[in-house]
């Protein structure tokens, strides 16, 4: 037996004792293009995806995957310094600065890394990070990773941003938010936000990961929907794998940051480029995200639906406006049943448990999409009456 086997088992059976283990769920067949599951033999729908416009499965995007990689093969075959950069990166980092009113963007193979690239390049040891506590994990690791000093501001709470900036000694400063929160669906007071960075002389960066293609009229995000630009926000984080139903991630904003960022972001010059293929999927994805007003429309009519029904059946609904639809429940016990009762009537729905979130505040994250039915969304709510009462007796 290796030496550190018995602690690796005592951590394993600590998780499971305080419904803290998490297991994978093997997905079977999607049947696509809806939002339905093959889970264990069972057909599920699944309110637990973040392909909030229906667009993992379109047939286009993935005509525009195939057809792509004919021409261009599998694996790209290096950084994209060195030769990995294609024309179809290069057509989707114009379609992606052009979309968020940029001068230029750059492509990441993931969120994560686009944030712990962006992030140590912008800062490092004397400087200042304020972060709000419910930012993604990948910015509280962005922040370990710069060696900046990091001051973390109650959520959503603007005045304690400005006060948290105001410990400057000097260096550089990054206020850095997620645009709409992951695991709760509020919106960061980004019109404050942007006004308190530019006071102090700070970069302000949005990670809009789940405000793109979702909010605004053309589907842009956070920021068009609250009126914003690119001198309010310099910098602009957004991911590929959500609303556009594809994979990676990019950084938008002026010429000369995304110059800067090309050379110092160590997660995108020490890594291979994404497929090209994918790039040219995601192109197609984000035509369709800009063209398709109607998939926003019926993602927003299904969220109104979804919050008016939850609210006459007394759900403890969260305050949120996007398709991220959390209900709290508290421990991960209660989080656990009500996502088992869910599914024994045919709905997945994942339990979201610490260290997503803070202690206390185990939850199902429920989340629509553009491709559910009116008639699932309503039997999810009659599913989540009876869920969260047999919880309670
Ligand atoms: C999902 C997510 C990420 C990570 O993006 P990936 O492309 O999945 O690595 C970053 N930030 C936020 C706010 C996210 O929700």
């Amino acid at each position: 037996m290796r030496p550190d086997a018995g602690a690796l088992r005592a951590e394993l059976g600590r998780l499971e004792a305080e419904g803290l283990h998490r297991r994978r769920r093997t997905v079977e067949v999607r049947p696509g293009p809806g939002t339905t599951a093959i889970i264990d033999g069972r057909c599920l729908v699944n309110f637990c995806s973040n392909d909030y416009l229906g667009l993992a499965q379109h047939p286009d995007v993935s005509a525009a995957l195939r057809s792509a990689s004919k021409r261009w093969g599998t694996g790209s075959g290096a950084s994209h310094l060195v030769s990995g950069h294609s024309r179809e990166h290069a057509r989707l980092e114009e379609a992606l600065a052009a979309w968020t009113g940029r001068e230029r963007a750059l492509l990441f193979s993931t969120g994560y890394m686009a944030n712990l690239g962006v992030v140590e390049a912008l800062v490092g040891r004397g400087d200042l990070l304020v972060e709000d506590r419910l930012d993604h994990a990948s910015l509280i690791d962005a922040a370990r990773l710069s060696g900046a000093r990091l001051r973390r501001y109650a959520h959503g709470d603007a005045t304690s941003a400005a006060t948290a900036l105001q410990s400057s000694s000097g260096g550089t400063a990054l206020l850095a938010t997620d645009g709409v929160f992951s695991m709760d669906g509020d919106l960061a007071p980004l019109p404050e936000l942007a006004v308190h960075a530019r006071a102090r002389g700070a970069w302000l960066l949005v990670d809009d990961a789940h405000g793109l293609g979702v909010l605004g009229s053309s589907g842009s995000g956070t920021l068009e929907h609250l009126g914003l630009d690119a001198h309010d926000v310099p910098v602009l984080i957004g991911t590929l794998g959500k609303a556009l139903g594809t994979f990676g991630a990019f950084v938008a904003g002026s010429a000369e940051l995304i110059e800067y960022l090309i050379q110092r972001a160590r997660t995108a010059v020490f890594t291979t480029a994404m497929p090209p293929a994918l790039a040219a999927a995601t192109c197609s994805a984000l035509e369709l995200a800009v063209r398709e007003h109607w998939r926003r429309e019926r993602l927003h009519s299904l969220i109104a639906r979804f919050r008016a029904a939850a609210h006459a059946e007394g759900l403890p609904l969260a305050a949120s406006e996007t398709p991220i639809q959390p209900l709290v429940l508290g421990s991960p016990e209660r989080a656990l049943a009500a996502s088992a009762a869910l599914e024994r009537a045919g709905f997945w729905v994942a339990a979201i448990r610490p260290p997503t979130v803070p202690r206390g505040s185990a939850r199902l994250r429920v989340t629509l999409s553009a491709a559910h039915e009116d008639a699932q969304v309503d039997a999810l709510v009659e599913a989540l009456k009876r869920a969260l009462r047999e919880g309670h007796s």
